[in-house]
């Protein structure tokens, strides 16, 4: 029956950045599912835990600064020992560091790419190898942005970082999906979490902000459920290289 299709009973789904937020959201998400998940952030997921181990869900933590791209390998390994296989990525942790253009550092940029993209892609790399080893497939959602489509203003580096999360989904995709890897992105619209924290704070950008989305809110991490759990599961089978926008119909207006 179709709504089988969308339970992940028995994968084992990694999110990164799982301790606020829109990673949070998902984790959650997932576990109601049905999956095991471990959640990778560089602080306690105490609360994520919390919130999954109270509807019975199973949580795993892995504690790892994902600035340093040699945690990748490191991270795959350390939820290989714990349930000997993996099934899903959702690639979710990301920085924004605001700035205008002229003034930004090499540092800061670096910082920006490293983390929303270079990470992005080379965990995605180390979890391809392990589903092609195991032999029957796998799930990457990335996490994309408006400002996959949109330039945005003082964020040059994230703006580069979730375009090129657009085109590298697209291109994963060409590449994998013949080993039954689906490669697909999710671009949330505004949502309220600590990345929008300085927009909201600012009444006139705040105000101008919720006027554009026809929704006429904020997105939550509630929000993202429901996207995150089809591209996770059977249902998304024929699915590849596609970003879905959770934005209030944002990209619409
Ligand atoms: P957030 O700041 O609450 O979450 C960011 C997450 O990334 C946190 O869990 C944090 O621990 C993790 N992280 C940051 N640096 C890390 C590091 N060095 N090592 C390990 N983990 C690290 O903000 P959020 O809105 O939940 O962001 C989640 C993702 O969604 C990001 O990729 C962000 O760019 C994207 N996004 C957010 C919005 C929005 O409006 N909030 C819109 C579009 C895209």
């Amino acid at each position: 029956m179709i709504l089988d299709d969308f339970s992940l009973k028995g994968k084992v789904a990694v999110v990164t950045g799982a301790n606020t937020g829109l990673g949070q959201g998902m984790c959650v998400a997932l576990a109601q599912a049905g999956a095991r998940v471990a959640g990778v952030a560089r602080r306690s997921c105490a609360e994520t835990a919390q919130l999954i181990n109270k509807d019975g869900g199973e949580f795993f933590e892995v504690i790892a600064d994902m600035s340093d791209t040699k945690n990748a390998p490191v991270i795959l390994n350390t939820v290989l020992e714990k349930y000997g296989c993996v099934d899903i990525l959702v690639n979710n942790a990301g920085i924004i560091l605001r700035e205008d253009a002229v003034n930004v550092t090499e540092e800061d940029w670096n910082k920006v790419i490293n983390l929303n993209l270079n990470m992005v892609f080379l965990l995605s790399q180390a979890f391809a190898r392990q589903y092609i080893r195991q032999g029957h497939g796998g799930k990457i959602v990335n996490v994309a942005s408006m400002t996959s489509y949109q330039g945005g203003i003082r964020i040059p580096a994230y703006t580069s970082s979730k375009s090129a999360v657009l085109g590298l989904t697209r291109e994963l995709a060409n590449e994998w999906a013949k080993h039954g890897i689906n490669v697909n992105a999710i671009a949330p619209g505004y949502m309220a979490t600590n990345n929008t924290a300085q927009l909201r704070d600012d009444e006139k950008r705040s105000g101008e902000i919720l006027d554009r989305i026809p929704a006429g809110r904020w997105g939550t991490p509630e929000d993202m459920a429901g996207a995150v759990v089809f591209l996770c599961s059977k249902a998304a089978e024929y699915v590849h290289g596609f970003t879905v926008a959770v934005d209030g119909g944002w990209l619409a207006r």
